[in-house]
């Protein structure tokens, strides 16, 4: 009789980071294996990580924003060939819709070449704002709770140690707050997102800054912002940043004063909207 496997393979955009690590803790707290590139593997190991951790695992989650398959057309996007494998691979495909992804959109299907089109062919699971922890119930219980034959390929020791290396770095990060996580983050800057007009983003609100206007501050000098103790790591500020500012710090991410120019031609910071803690506060 087929098992039911419980084995899991993350694909993601980096700037998803924050959901793609609180699908993680999730199923790895109902017992789940799960393997996300977490921390980075460099291209070198790529093919034998990443390509053989989604052969060796039964299911694949793609988190979709809609900004996720942006890339997509690419056709040397890693994304594109993960899902590509996993397609291939035949693996129980499992797309996870946020920020109201839909594959009807004109931005995302346009992405949807080639091979990649057959993904649109797969459920999806809907992920309402406020509803996460719902959402992975009925993720475990009705998309992942399904016997599937056939699905080990056995992984080399050396991409094991790899593995472990990973999930011990993913087991540190602090738990992802589940009432933020309920509520998405505005993660991305992706095509339909960005097709919102500047004047209609959402402006932050930071007491004495404002973000309304591109005049600079009274002062005269640029307002820079910093990132406190809150931090949760997770990443998702560090490919906003147009100048570059941001970078991984011993304890948390930090902000060089020196580079960040506050944003400078942009209607508001591009770090502060993204962060799922709100840690990103002006300096
Ligand atoms: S305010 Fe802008 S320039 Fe400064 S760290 Fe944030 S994203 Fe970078
Ligand atoms: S500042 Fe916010 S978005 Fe940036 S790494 Fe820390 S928690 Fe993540």
């Amino acid at each position: 009789m087929p098992r039911v496997e419980k084995t899991v393979f993350i694909s993601y955009r980096r700037a998803n980071l924050p959901w793609a690590l609180a699908i993680y803790q999730n199923l790895t707290a109902h017992g789940y294996d799960i393997f996300f590139d977490y921390e980075s593997i460099g291209s070198g190991d790529f093919e034998q990580v990443i390509i053989g951790n989604i052969r060796a695992r039964a299911h694949f989650l793609v988190v979709c924003t809609p900004s996720a398959l942006e890339r997509c057309g690419n056709p040397g996007d890693w994304l594109r060939r993960e899902i590509e494998t996993a397609l291939d691979e035949k693996r129980n495909i499992v797309p996870i819709f946020l920020e109201g992804f839909d594959f009807a959109h004109p931005a995302i299907s346009k992405c949807l070449t080639g091979k990649l089109s057959n993904l649109q062919k797969y459920n999806g699971l809907d992920t309402p704002n406020g509803y996460f922890n719902e959402a992975m119930t009925r993720l475990r219980e009705r998309y992942l709770n399904i016997p599937l034959e056939a699905v080990l390929h056995p992984i080399p020791e050396t991409v094991q140690r790899i593995v472990q290396r990973q999930q011990s770095a993913a087991n540190q990060a602090p738990a992802t707050p589940v009432g933020r996580t309920s509520i998405p983050p505005t993660i991305g800057s992706g095509s339909v997102k960005s097709k919102t007009p500047a004047s209609q983003a959402r402006v932050p609100s930071i007491p004495g800054w404002d973000f309304t206007s591109r005049a600079k501050p009274a002062t005269g000098s640029a307002p820079v912002m910093k990132i406190t103790e809150d931090c949760i790591s997770c990443g998702a500020c560090q490919p906003e940043c147009p100048t570059n500012a941001i970078h991984e710090g011993p304890e948390t991410y930090l902000i060089s004063p020196k580079i960040c120019d506050g944003c400078k031609g942009y209607n508001a910071p591009q770090c502060v909207d993204i962060c799922p803690v709100d840690c990103i506060v002006r300096a």
